[in-house]
């Protein structure tokens, strides 16, 4: 992990006096804080420049054979959204194999493979017809899931938070710039573990296409430069336990692999 890249500390960070009034995207007094907490940012592949992190937004069962095996319908279901925190971050590097920790209260950790895309504009109420010209470029990354802890509280009725935004849940690839890649509508998504594949799919078979996910979720929020999405998972979801090797590709993208520990 290199830490200069998401563990620098900003001037967006001021008192929580200043924060209360301020709006996002607004240029804020500075002022003295008794700590730092760090901004959080993503190399952007070809470039001196890091992306900065506002969100992470992350849409449910959005490829028809995953929604199934996850118990739902997906004829009738309209895209559902949830967040993990933006410090969920582990940033991977290409070419490296990052530890990963096993984390704790579970015994039924799930990969879930996934496009990102990283918004480079932000809006309320965005058409689809116009949702893509709000991307600034595409990543990979897992949507690490402690599976018993988000059955459990989906079961009770209850937020599935402790299941999906915990620590460490979000790793993810560089940003590449959408001119270096042009927009995912189709090519492979796989992911193995220990060099056996798991999750096999097309981006062409998600259920709601990344212009969709920016129109519904805006209409939602108010989305921000800085957020990002991570699209969905295929079928197949699995467990995996310390030792295993996770790597992810998506066909224009390098891939991205990590170490259970
Ligand atoms: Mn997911």
């Amino acid at each position: 992990m290199d830490r200069r890249h998401f563990f620098q500390s900003t001037s967006l960070v001021t008192t929580g006096a200043l924060v209360g009034c301020a709006l996002p995207g607004v240029a804020q007094q500075q002022a003295k804080t008794p700590f730092t907490v760090p901004a959080i940012t993503l190399p952007i592949v070809g470039s001196d420049e890091v992306f900065p992190v506002r969100r992470i937004y992350c849409i449910g069962r959005n490829y028809r054979a995953h929604s199934i095996e996850m118990g739902s319908n997906p004829d009738r279901e309209p895209p559902f959204f949830f967040q993990k925190p933006t410090d969920a971050i582990q940033y991977v590097k290409t070419g490296t194999v990052a530890d990963h920790p096993y984390p704790t209260l579970t015994k039924n950790y799930h990969y879930e493979a996934e496009l990102v895309a990283a918004l480079g504009r932000g809006g309320r109420n965005i058409p689809v017809a116009q949702a893509l010209d709000y991307v600034y470029g595409y990543s990979l990354g897992l949507d690490m899931t402690r599976r018993d802890l988000q059955r459990a509280m989906g079961d009770e009725k209850k937020p599935w938070e402790i299941g999906k935004s915990f620590d460490k849940s979000a790793p993810i690839g560089a940003i590449h710039k959408l001119a270096q890649t042009g927009h995912f509508t189709q090519g492979d998504i796989w992911l193995k573990v220990n060099g056996q594949t798991k999750q096999k799919a097309n981006l062409s078979q998600m259920i709601w296409s990344v212009a969709e996910q920016i129109s519904r979720l805006s209409d939602a929020f108010e989305l921000f430069p800085g957020d990002i999405i991570y699209s969905g998972t295929p079928e197949n979801v699995g467990p995996v336990v310390r030792g295993d090797v996770i790597e992810m590709h998506i066909d224009g993208l390098p891939n991205l692999s990590v170490k259970i520990v």
